[in-house]
C-alpha cells in the first residue's frame, strides 16, 4: 500500500491508502442501443453513429489509469448493447486493454448481448477474441410481457439467441429474466422459468421489474393505474423462483442470482459485493479503489469530447468513511448467501457485529431471517426475500 494522490485533469482522487497496482475487475460501458426499452433508465443512446469515436475514447481512457491498475481478473462489457459492436470493434477494445494491462490467463471475460442481434457466427468470433462468458438479456419467453417491456426481440428470437450461444461453444452462458411485469401471473412466470431451464444455462439472473417514473413504462403504469406487485405477491414470485431453480440444483448465491455450480458464480459482480477494486470506463461507469468511488459523466457525446481534449471525464468522486463502508458491507453482504464474515468485519471496522447488534440479531435469528454459521452471519431464504430491510440492523 502506498499513500498517494492522483489527479486526472480536474478531479483529485485521493484514497486513504491506495493499493499499488491491485488485481482488479474492469467494467467497460457500451452505451448504444437500437431502440430504448420502455423501462430503461440506464445510460444508453438510440444510435450507433458515435461507436468509432467512443472506442477511441475508451482506448485513451485506458491509458489514464496505468499507474494505478495493473492486472485484471475479470473484464465485463456491459451496456447498453455491447453485442451491437462488430467483432473488429470489440477486438480493438481488447487490443487497447492488453496494450496497457495484463488480463489474467484465467480471467472471466463477459459480454452482455441482446437476444435480437446475435448469430452463432458472430458469437464464434467473440470467443476467438477471448470472450468466455456470455450474458444474454432474454427477460421473458412470453411475447406479451416482452411487448410491455418494449424489448426489440420476441420469444422465438430469445430461443434462437440461446441456441446460437450453445452452437458457438459458450460453456458459461448467463441469461437475465424479469418478473413482476403488469399482466404477468405467477403461472406465466413459471412458464418462463421452465423454458429457461430447458437450456440449463450456467447462470440465471431473475430481477423484479424496477420502475422509474420518468421512463415510458413508468408513465404507462401511472396513466393506466397499473401496480407493481404488493409485498406478498413479490415474495411469492421470489419464492417460486428460488424453489424452481434450487429444485434443479442451482445455487441461490445472491438475491437475484443463481449459478448452476459454484464455478459459475459471477466473479465480476462478486467484486462489487465485496468492495474489491474495479475500474469502470466509458460514459457513466463507476470505479472503486481503497474506499474511494468515482464515476464518469453520463452523456455519451460529452464523454467523447472530454477525452478528445485530454480532459477528465469523471463527474464526481467520494471517499467513503469507515461508517459508510461498514453499512455497505452489511447491505451488500446480507444480499448474498455467503453473508458477512464476522471475524473479517471486526478486523476491518473494529466492531464485533454480534455483540454490537445483539438484540436485533437475536430477533432476526428468532424470526428465521438470518443464521450464524461457520463464522458467518448469513441470510436465510426468507431473509434474502427482504434483504434491503435486513441491512438496516
Ligand atoms: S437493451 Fe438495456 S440499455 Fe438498451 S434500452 Fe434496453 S434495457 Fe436499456
Amino acid at each position: 500500500m502506498i499513500g498517494i494522490t492522483f489527479r486526472f485533469a480536474n478531479i483529485e482522487v485521493k484514497p486513504k491508502n491506495i493499493m499499488s497496482n491491485p488485481t482488479a475487475g474492469l467494467y467497460i460501458h457500451i452505451p448504444f442501443c437500437l431502440s430504448k426499452c420502455a423501462y430503461c433508465s440506464f445510460c444508453s443512446i438510440e444510435s450507433v453513429r458515435l461507436i468509432p469515436q467512443y472506442i477511441k475514447a475508451l482506448a485513451r481512457e485506458l491509458e489514464f489509469y496505468r499507474r494505478y491498475f495493473g492486472e485484471f481478473a475479470t473484464v465485463y462489457l456491459g451496456g447498453g448493447t455491447p453485442s451491437l459492436l462488430k467483432p473488429g470493434e470489440i477486438d480493438l477494445i481488447f487490443q487497447a486493454i492488453r496494450k496497457n494491462y495484463i488480463i489474467k490467463a484465467d480471467a472471466e471475460i463477459t459480454l452482455e448481448a441482446n437476444a435480437g442481434d446475435i448469430s452463432a457466427e458472430y458469437l464464434k468470433e467473440l470467443r476467438a477474441i477471448g470472450i468466455n462468458r456470455l450474458n444474454v438479456g432474454i427477460q421473458s419467453f412470453n411475447d406479451k410481457v416482452l411487448k410491455i417491456l418494449g424489448r426489440r426481440h420476441d420469444a422465438r428470437q430469445a430461443v434462437s439467441a440461446i441456441t446460437a450461444a450453445k452452437q458457438a461453444g459458450f460453456k458459461n452462458l448467463g441469461i437475465d429474466l424479469i418478473y413482476g411485469v403488469y399482466g404477468q401471473s405467477i403461472k406465466l412466470w413459471e412458464d418462463t422459468i421452465k423454458q429457461a431451464l430447458a437450456f440449463m444455462p450456467e447462470h440465471i439472473s431473475c430481477y423484479q421489474l424496477s420502475l422509474n417514473e420518468k421512463t415510458p413504462l413508468g408513465r404507462k403504469y401511472q396513466s393506466e393505474g397499473w401496480r407493481i406487485p404488493a409485498e406478498n405477491l413479490a415474495i411469492e414470485y421470489f419464492n417460486v423462483t428460488a424453489d424452481r431453480l434450487e429444485g434443479e440444483g442451482y445455487l441461490h448465491y445472491e438475491v437475484s442470482n443463481f449459478a448452476r455450480r459454484e464455478k459459475f458464480i459471477s466473479r465480476h459482480n462478486t467484486r462489487y459485493w465485496r468492495h474489491e477494486p474495479y475500474l469502470g470506463l466509458g460514459a457513466s461507469a463507476h470505479s472503486y479503489l481503497s474506499g474511494r468511488r468515482w464515476w464518469n459523466k453520463n452523456v455519451v457525446a460529452r464523454y467523447i469530447k472530454d477525452i478528445a481534449v485530454d480532459k477528465n471525464p469523471v463527474a464526481a468522486s467520494e471517499q467513503l468513511t469507515d461508517d459508510q463502508l461498514r453499512l455497505e458491507e452489511l447491505f451488500l453482504g446480507l444480499r448474498t448467501k455467503r453473508g458477512i464474515n464476522i471475524k473479517y468485519y471486526k478486523r476491518l471496522y473494529g466492531v464485533d457485529l454480534i455483540s454490537d447488534k445483539k438484540a436485533v440479531i437475536e430477533a432476526l435469528i428468532k424470526n428465521k431471517l438470518v443464521i450464524k454459521q461457520g463464522g458467518f452471519l448469513r441470510p436465510t431464504r426468507a431473509g434474502m426475500a427482504v434483504a434491503d430491510s435486513l441491512a438496516l440492523i
